[in-house]
């Protein structure tokens, strides 16, 4: 739990510093792109004009950064609503398919029925894409990404026992060191080369299952894959006999 709060507190002022750099450097960064291309329209076909090409390409990635801090540190409102978690999946299928690259396999499997949660759909839909952008990167030489929904028993520390709403979003890619495997949910930790990752991704992800009330678990093996399960509860509430069960710990669950 001190780890919990450690880690929101840490997301909580990364965030706020995060946004206010990201807002003065955008500022800067329109001034730069603008002398750019003003060597590029004066330069014509001269040298110096090639280069303001390459500062203007450089400038558009560094822009593409600071949009992602200023998105990872909006304070973002939660739009709460009933949603079906298998719905929610099987539509984002063909979104995801155009995401990952030819040579990785989308596999979707949902369980039967409704899979109903009391949820942020937009929210739960980036956090799925930042796993499976993800997976992709995970899988260079292809793989099998695969998506599955059903429900669990969860019982450990973070959020109170009970059987929750679980996707499972798993790839058979590199998989992980255990050294990175303890930073991933780090805000600003990432493997990937500049401009290819912000670090953000599952920082964010993290934050916005925490939001939910629900836990975000990962497992990876170097060499095998990495697997990720989502637990959300489940709307209706846990069923008041299970809640009865649970050792009766102080507060727990009102
Ligand atoms: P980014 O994708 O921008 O690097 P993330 O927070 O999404 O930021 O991920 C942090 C790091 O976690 C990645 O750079 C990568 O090293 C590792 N990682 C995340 N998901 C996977 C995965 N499915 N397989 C292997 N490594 C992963």
């Amino acid at each position: 739990l001190e780890e919990q709060l450690r880690q929101s507190q840490k997301m909580e002022a990364i965030g706020t510093l995060a946004g206010g750099i990201a807002h003065d450097f955008n500022n800067i960064l329109t001034v730069i792109a603008g002398y750019a291309s003003l060597i590029q329209i004066n330069g014509e076909e001269s040298e110096a004009a090639a280069m303001a090409v390459e500062i203007l390409f450089s400038v558009e990635r560094a822009a593409e950064m600071t949009r992602s801090l200023l998105a990872f540190s909006r304070k973002q409102e939660v739009h709460l609503e009933a949603v079906d978690l298998n719905l929610l999946v099987a539509e984002l299928h063909k979104s995801l398919a155009r995401l990952i690259s030819e040579e990785v396999e989308l596999v979707v499997r949902v369980s039967g029925g409704e899979l109903c949660c009391v949820a942020d759909r937009g929210q739960l839909e980036q956090v799925l894409i930042n796993l499976a952008v993800n997976a992709r990167d995970a899988m260079p030489g292809g793989g099998t990404l695969e998506i599955s929904t059903g429900t669990a028993e969860l019982a450990d520390e973070d959020i109170p026992p009970g059987r929750y709403a679980l996707i499972t979003v798993s790839d058979n890619g590199t998989g992980m060191e255990k050294e990175v495997q303890e930073r991933i949910f780090e805000p600003f930790f990432t493997t990937k080369e500049v401009g290819k990752g912000t670090g953000l991704g599952l920082s964010s992800s993290y934050g916005i299952i925490k939001k939910h009330n629900g836990a975000i678990r990962m497992h990876s093996e170097l060499g095998s894959g990495t697997s990720f399960r989502i637990y959300l509860p489940l709307s209706g509430g846990r069923p008041s006999a299970e809640r009865a069960e649970s050792e009766g710990r102080p507060g727990a669950g009102s």
